[in-house]
């Protein structure tokens, strides 16, 4: 059997030790890969143009042109290789660099701090490589035309034409890997752009006055899925899921639409006729949104949760509101945001930050969400340390209705409920 990958894969290394250089070009091509080093940045330009690697792994400290100068250029030159910071410093500058490079545009795979064992730099190799990666990513990740020029009109007339459609992205138990609920995220299906991600649009619908209308739509739309697929023989069957709790279904909820109480009773009514429980309904706020009007957002939250809504506090830790306002709203999940998610594999920082909002999570009795989780290593840090729910690509890009079902069937229920994960 041969488990190397395609001859495709390709690693540069640039090292001023070429021992250094030479362990890793062996350890790399050990796993299957085809590697070459240099020690010298002019010739290692070359190779970057010539050869096309698929990744490259940078030393950051070297005589002449160190690391961050070569990413520097690298970013100049729209290199698109996955990159890999070697260095002996300590974690925080390594941290650092990473950042830097990100914020520049390259597409930072990792760090290895030296020294690293053969078992590190393979974990690295074998995450997913650029290619891999836009391979499995779905159209509607990627908005389909560069910034289409969208009319205010354009999206009254997608809310006319129902052209918001709801995908669902599921969130499963960290601890035994149950379906715990699915968060409904908004779509423009454009008749010439394709599907177009909600921040090119909800923005537009704040400031027009037609969020209310888009609230609506996608509660309606995704309540009524939900209620069929809550009611599905899949569902019923199987006890297992969610420990036998009912499952959850997560809306967002703008800023603008705190204090709009016609529209929580038009949901609540939907609820009632899909006989859904107001406990299975999440709405998702963010800080800066549940703390523009701090006493209306009380008065609404509170009335809200005594119905038995959910309340969740969304993209936690990018506000700029005290925990004071956390600890005063009667909120029921916090949801750390993915920025640091995303960073926690590469960022000692980013885990420290996860790491104290499970903990406040958890001292206030809230059950902790972490979305943006893209890789196992980061599920697992989550679940070690007490993080309640999971989201993210690891488990399931956000889909539309149809594949949902799919979906559970390839994922399997019984994988769902603790094998798989
Ligand atoms: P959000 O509420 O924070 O939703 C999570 C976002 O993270 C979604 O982006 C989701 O696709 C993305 N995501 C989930 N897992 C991963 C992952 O592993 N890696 C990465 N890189 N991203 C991940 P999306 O769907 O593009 O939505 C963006 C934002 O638009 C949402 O952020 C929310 O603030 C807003 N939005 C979406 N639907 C609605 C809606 O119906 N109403 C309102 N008011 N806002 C909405
Ligand atoms: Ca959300
Ligand atoms: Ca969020």
């Amino acid at each position: 059997m041969n488990d190397a990958p395609p001859p495709a894969h390709r690693l540069l290394i640039l090292d001023d030790d070429p021992m250094i250089g030479q362990t890793i070009r062996r350890i790399a091509k050990m796993a299957g890969w085809d590697a070459e080093f240099t020690t010298e940045a002019e010739l290692f330009f070359t190779q970057v143009q010539e050869w096309c690697p698929d990744i490259i792994a940078i030393d950051l400290i070297m005589p002449g042109q160190d690391g961050v100068q070569v990413m520097t250029e690298l970013a100049r030159r729209t290199c698109t290789a996955g990159i890999i910071i070697t260095s002996g410093m300590g974690g925080r500058v390594l941290d650092a660099a990473s950042r830097s490079a990100s914020e520049h545009g390259l597409n930072i795979l990792g760090v290895l701090p030296k020294p690293f064992s053969p078992a590190q730099l393979r974990n690295l190799l074998t995450t997913e490589t650029p290619a891999e990666l836009s391979s499995t990513m779905p159209a509607v990740n990627v908005p389909q035309r560069s910034s289409p020029s969208l009319k205010v009109a354009d999206l009254q007339q997608a809310l006319d034409q129902g052209q918001i459609q709801a995908f669902y992205q599921p969130k499963i138990n960290c601890s035994n890997g149950a379906l715990s609920g699915f968060e409904a995220l908004a779509r423009w299906r454009h008749p010439a752009f394709g599907f177009i991600a909600p921040d090119q649009f909800i923005m537009q619908a704040e400031a027009h006055h037609m969020i209310e209308k888009l609230t609506e739509q996608m509660a309606k739309t995704s309540l009524s899925w939900f209620a069929q697929f809550c009611q599905s023989p899949e569902i019923q069957s199987h006890s297992g899921i969610n420990q036998g709790q009912p499952i959850k279904l997560s809306l967002n909820i703008s800023a603008l639409s705190i204090g709009d109480i016609a529209l929580f009773e038009q949901i609540e009514s939907y609820c009632q006729e899909l006989k859904i429980l107001p406990e299975q309904i999440i709405f998702e706020l963010t800080e800066t949104s549940a703390m523009e009007d701090p006493t209306a957002s009380l008065d609404t939250l509170t009335r809200l949760r005594m119905k038995g809504f959910q309340l969740s506090l969304d993209d936690f830790g990018t506000g700029f509101s005290s925990m004071l306002q956390l600890v005063r709203l009667p909120f029921t999940e916090i949801k750390v945001d993915k920025s640091f998610v995303l960073t926690a594999r590469q960022s000692q920082e980013s885990r420290t930050v996860v790491k104290s909002i499970i903990d406040l999570g958890h001292s206030l009795g809230l059950v902790t969400t972490a979305e943006g989780i893209e890789d196992q290593e980061t599920f697992i840090y989550l679940r070690e340390n007490g993080c309640d729910l999971a989201q993210g690509y690891l488990i399931a890009h956000p889909m539309p209705a149809e594949d949902v079902a799919n979906w559970i069937e390839n994922s399997g229920i019984d994988a769902l409920i603790g094998k798989k994960f």
